[in-house]
């Protein structure tokens, strides 16, 4: 019996739909009816489009207006007591709770977000707390499956699992186990599917991706229990995993009594036989064969060869994404400006379904035509790629092939550097300096627009930019700044700015991915061994130096955060994607040096997104991505001085890697945890410079130089004085002009405050 279905499907909409409508409702300017209406649309659009891909199987529960992670925290009625005096729970508490709005009370937070797993998607964290109740509240997973069932629909019912839910929640007030709610939790599951049974339904996919993680052992038993408790109800559960191996819970996933198992063999195809050699035959065994996070075309030959094994074997086999269509972009037929060659090589969201159903198709009857016709496709694909020009430039692998050790360190230790930089720079203490971006204003962005419309000559265009330039030059100076930046004006996007002028880069117009709520990206796509043509950012850089005799910052992104924010390749290792992005970083940091710039910032706030989720595997991802970032940096003179960027909230598990990064200097965000995180550069003994962000900028709020005086001073409590730079939290694009003068004005006087004392 072979079965194809799907984890989930993006439910933003091929033109994103559900953002514009989210947005407008938000704004005012829609009927909470019409954006009903709009999700309504979407649903059915997004089954019949399943079905008709050939699906026997379709996901329901995947459709939410903000967030999965929050639909089930609602469900579950875990409502933040501060949200409980917002009326009865509706789609605007929902909204309340992601948004931070509060109906009749000013100043109420929202809940926080954070990464969901290694994805570029966000989630919002529950709130747990020790007197927590949990009570049956939303019904929309019970409405949409009688939606999707009045239409006729086959469907599967998505939940997240209990241990998942609970291991992403978060503490608030006393301490306590998480894992002691679990007694409270189960019986709301038991409901959810006691009700989905009396729905008639028979299949529950119940997520549970935390297996896919190192979990100590009193949740690998809490597995154990909870799952006797829940096999109760009269549905058969199949218990999905994704984003990585199994590993070590490979034999619990397996014995767990739930009727089927769900395993990503994308990320870990060589699960498979310990999974067949494992999981009894009565038992369900799902697949996940298409990769759910990419855009490349599954090479079908290679899926259908695993498939095949597991036929074999398993009486029952379900062929799937390897993880929820949420992480893929929607629709290929668009993108018409991709020339024929490369679309034949992408595969969005509705070509994986395609992909999916023909692999079962492929199982059911291998000699049916349009089977062979797919599979001959799919080899002439994979061999194009494979032997492709745009793919493989011997120029790029020979540079890579001569690499020593010698081009990723820096000629002399960092103390000794720092001596000679200083001597040429002649900073003052406690130099202040900001992360790169000035306010990104609407006319700065209409005339880009004009630009890539072609209603502005590439001179006008240039003349414009040239004139943000020097007025950025200019408010710096008067500002009193010690090291300037040009203010990254003629940049859209840090990744995308840089993408468009290497090779190997290719764009979409239309492949918007989900990041939060109504956000989403359009992550660029690397389709070849990666190269610089020609200088990004010289002229710029060279033009804002030559208005000040104050040093100017060059500006790049580095080459961990180039590749996290792009579709990587999957015909290589993402370390060597990383080390050819490193060589084009590192062409434009020598070429700025020579252009007479002495002070260059390598952002890299994607760094730690890229750590794997299991522990065994992080060690080497810290160590090529350090490696990455440094050959990137050292093709300078000791006199030139590497600045880096990070901002995120964790760097505990990744201080090593950011010590081996050797950066002279290094800005990160710490404002907001009040200084909080510089303990752990502390007590680590953080070896170079760093620039702890004095201010949020992700706040309107203004600070004071009280404000800042106060952080500097806890600042200087564990780094050294000599060593300590003074900057906001982050780049300043998202802000305006009188913020932005009014918070660095504070923030230069408070550091000259400190400075006049010593
Ligand atoms: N240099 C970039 C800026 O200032 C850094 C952005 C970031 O850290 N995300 O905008
Ligand atoms: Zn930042």
């Amino acid at each position: 019996m072979i079965i194809a279905h799907n984890l989930g499907f993006p439910r933003i909409g091929r033109d994103r739909e559900l953002k514009f409508a989210l947005e407008d409702y938000w704004g005012g300017k829609l009927e909470r009816s019409a954006l009903e209406d709009c999700g309504r649309t979407l649903r059915h659009e997004h089954w019949q489009q399943q079905a008709e891909a050939g699906l026997d199987l379709l996901p329901v529960g995947d459709f939410h207006w903000y967030d999965q992670v929050l639909t089930q925290s609602l469900m579950l009625g875990a409502i933040p007591e501060r949200f409980a005096d917002a009326g009865e729970p509706d789609l605007d508490t929902l909204f309340h709770l992601a948004r931070g709005t509060h109906p009749h009370k000013e100043g109420t937070f929202a809940c926080e977000m954070t990464k969901w797993f290694d994805t570029n998607y966000h989630y919002l964290v529950p709130e747990l707390h020790i007197e927590q109740t949990f009570s049956l509240q939303w019904t929309q997973l019970f409405d949409e499956v009688a939606e999707a069932q009045a239409l006729g629909y086959r469907v599967k019912p998505v939940v997240i699992g209990p241990l998942t839910w609970l291991w992403l929640g978060k503490i608030k007030g006393a301490d306590f186990d998480r894992l002691q709610l679990l007694e409270r939790l189960l019986p709301v599951y038991q409901s959810i599917l006691q009700r989905l049974a009396e729905q008639g339904i028979d299949w529950v996919q119940i997520d549970e991706p935390i297996l896919a993680l190192d979990l100590p052992s009193d949740w690998k038993a809490a597995f154990e229990s909870s799952y006797s408790q829940l096999q109760r109800a009269p549905v058969k559960l199949l218990l999905a995993t994704y984003f990585d191996s199994l590993d070590d819970n490979l034999g619990l996933a397996c014995s767990l009594p739930v009727a089927g198992l769900h395993a990503d063999l994308v990320r870990a195809p060589e699960q498979l036989p310990l999974l067949l050699d494992r999981l009894p035959a009565y038992k369900v065994l799902s697949l996940g064969v298409v990769n759910g996070r990419n855009v490349w075309r599954c090479d079908l030959e290679h899926a259908l060869q695993l498939l095949t094994s597991a036929a074999e074997r398993c009486e029952q086999l379900w062929v799937a994404p390897s993880c929820s269509l949420l992480h893929s972009p929607v629709n290929l037929g668009r993108e018409s400006e991709l020339d024929a060659e490369l679309r034949s090589w992408l595969a969005f969201a509705e070509q994986k379904l395609q992909e999916v159903t023909l692999l079962a198709q492929a199982l059911r009857t291998p000699d049916r035509s349009d089977v062979q016709q797919a599979l001959a496709d799919s080899v002439a694909v994979q061999q194009a790629r494979t032997t492709s020009a745009r793919v493989h430039n011997s120029t790029v692998a020979k540079r890579l092939q001569a690499l020593t050790p010698e081009h990723s360190v820096r000629a002399t230790p960092f103390t000794e550097r720092a001596a000679l930089q200083q001597e040429k720079l002649q900073l003052p203490l406690l130099p202040t300096t900001t992360i790169g971006s000035f306010p990104q204003t609407s006319h700065i962005r209409q005339q880009r627009k004009a630009w890539r419309q072609g209603k502005l000559d590439d001179a006008s265009y240039n003349n414009a930019m040239r004139a943000e330039i020097a007025q950025v030059i200019a408010e710096q100076e008067t500002l009193g700044l010690d090291v300037l930046v040009h203010g990254e004006a003629e940049r859209n996007d840090m990744v995308e700015y840089f993408g468009e002028q290497l090779e190997g880069y290719a764009f979409t117009r239309f492949g918007w991915v989900q990041s939060y709520g109504s956000r989403c990206v359009k992550p660029p796509i690397i389709v070849g061994d990666v190269s610089r043509p020609q200088a990004m950012t010289v002229a710029w850089t060279r033009y804002a130096q030559s208005l000040s005799g104050k040093p100017v910052k060059g500006m790049l992104t580095g080459p961990v955060t180039l590749l996290m924010w792009s579709f990587p390749r999957e015909d290589v290792s993402r370390e060597t994607s990383a080390l050819q992005l490193a060589l084009a970083v590192r062409d434009e940091v020598v070429d700025l040096e020579a252009a007479g710039i002495g002070i260059i910032q390598i952002d890299e706030p994607a760094f730690r997104e890229g750590l794997p989720l299991r522990r065994t595997a992080q060690p080497h991802y810290l160590d090529w991505a350090a490696r990455a970032f440094r050959l990137s940096a050292s093709g300078v003179d000791d006199r030139t001085q590497i600045h880096t960027h990070m901002c995120y909230s964790e760097f505990n598990d990744t201080l090593d890697a950011i010590a081996a990064m050797d950066a002279d200097v290094i800005t990160i965000e710490t404002s907001r945890s009040d200084m909080q995180l510089l303990d752990a550069f502390a007590d680590f003994a953080y070896p170079n410079a760093i620039g702890p962000g004095v201010y949020d900028i992700h706040s309107p709020r203004v600070p004071s130089q009280a404000d800042m005086v106060k952080l500097l001073n806890k600042a200087q409590r564990v780094i050294p004085l000599e060593r300590l730079w003074v900057n906001p939290d982050c780049g300043l694009k998202t802000r305006n002009w009188p913020e932005t003068r009014a918070a660095l004005q504070a923030m230069v006087t408070a550091a000259r405050q400190l400075r006049s004392k010593h």
